[in-house]
């Protein structure tokens, strides 16, 4: 049965931009022209615009008075100044630690990988089956050069949501006997406007997650944090990210966050029944043949998990063999990336001890603002009728 066009259900890897959020942007990139740096009426208009911009993500963030609202290019560029910007800042890189969890993203990850290879001392704290991180564990990484620790908001593979407010009042304790405070940072790119904002110090922000273009991202400082910038040249951005700050994309990115605030918990309830429906559809179409990966039931069920995610593996089923039936009908991503024609596990699932990509094809659902009943249903018979028949059969490369 061709769905076509094919269903949209990979909302962690990208969302649609929103028509009112397109609206928004548009005359900036038409009628609309100044530089927020100049000082002429032009510049004073996008200077305002921008500075809108900024107040509608500190909103997002659940802070209306954050110490700056950094505008960056992505979230990924967030990480690098939130991570590298506060090493930099504090002790000599030899000097210094940071504590991050396993099921970061490869932003914050590599960031800290790129860290350890310059002298850094570096920490991995592992998550519990559910994919989620202990706050103890979290505390007893931190050693007396600890700078940092990461823990993102909500995890893009299996959807967890993390105890950021926690680790964030036990940090507070510690750091009243500390020199050298412990900073938190969280990547809240998939959680904001889904699950309740992190209170961390350092928070990024991805436009392209809450329905905005890709290509625009912030980092939200708290307090008195001190960061060193990570591109230099010119004055913006209060001298911590140098380059002219892109206003069309700032005005799209605060009327995105305006809309996650107005709509979101109302939007979390619908699409956290969506996902609920998809998976009580693949359950009774799999049963056994079916394992959930992450934190799912229970009294915390909510709490715990993205409203948007469903991750599962099907044993016995060939993730290559799979995408290769369901491409054309559904886009969705596999918990395993291709190397050279052969699957790989992704280090999310091995730090779950879920099943390795030799025994499973593990499958990423995420449901967002656009997603309707009559995809869900869609796309559960497509997985339910491509599970049974791939099952046993093996990879044909
Ligand atoms: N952090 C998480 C959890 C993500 O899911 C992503 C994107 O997939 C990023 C960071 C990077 O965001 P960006 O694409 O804006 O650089």
């Amino acid at each position: 049965m061709p769905l076509d066009p094919p269903i949209y259900l990979d909302y962690h890897a990208t969302t649609p931009v929103d028509p009112r959020v397109h609206e928004a942007m548009m005359p900036w990139l038409t009628s609309s022209v100044g530089n927020p740096a100049s000082t002429h009426l032009h510049g004073l208009r996008a200077a305002a615009a921008v500075d809108a911009a900024r107040s509608s993500v500190a909103s997002l963030v659940g802070d209306p008075a954050p110490s700056r609202v950094v505008l960056l290019g992505s979230a990924t560029e967030a990480c690098n100044l939130a991570i590298r910007g506060t090493v930099d800042a504090a002790l000599p890189r030899s000097r210094s630690h940071v504590v991050l969890t396993s099921i970061e993203h490869s932003a914050v990850a590599k960031t800290c990988a790129w860290l350890r290879e310059r002298g850094c001392g570096v920490t991995v704290v592992g998550v519990d089956s559910r994919g989620i991180v202990s706050v103890a564990d979290v505390m007893r990484a931190i050693e007396s050069s600890t700078v940092l620790v990461c823990v993102m908001a909500a995890n893009n593979e299996i959807g967890t949501v993390q105890p950021v407010a926690e680790v964030c009042d036990a940090v507070a304790t510690i750091n009243r006997r500390r020199r050298v405070p412990v900073r938190v940072f969280s990547d809240a790119v998939q959680a904001l406007g889904r699950v309740p904002p992190p209170p961390s110090d350092l928070v990024s922000v991805s436009g392209h997650k809450i329905y905005a273009p890709q290509g625009v991202g912030a980092l939200v400082i708290r307090g008195d944090v001190r960061l060193a910038p990570q591109t230099v040249g010119g004055t913006q951005e209060g001298g911590l990210r140098a380059g002219t700050v892109a206003t069309p994309m700032a005005v799209a990115l605060g009327a995105a966050a305006d809309l996650m605030v107005a709509e979101g918990d109302e939007e979390a309830q619908r699409v956290g029944s969506l996902r609920d429906a998809l998976c009580e559809r693949l359950l009774s179409g799999l049963g056994d043949d079916m394992v959930i990966n992450g934190a799912w039931g229970g009294p915390d069920h909510a709490a715990l998990r993205l409203p948007g995610n469903l991750n599962v593996s099907l044993p016995g089923v060939c993730p290559l063999s799979l995408g290769d039936l369901v491409r054309s009908h559904v886009s969705v991503s596999g918990g395993a990336a291709c190397r050279s024609g052969a699957a790989e596990t992704s280090p999310v699932i091995k730090a779950i001890g879920g099943l390795d990509a030799t025994r499973a094809a593990t499958v990423r659902f995420g449901l967002g603002r656009f997603t309707t009943l009559d995809e869900v249903e869609k796309v559960a018979a497509l997985f339910i009728a491509a599970a049974r028949r791939l099952r046993g059969i093996g990879c044909s490369t």
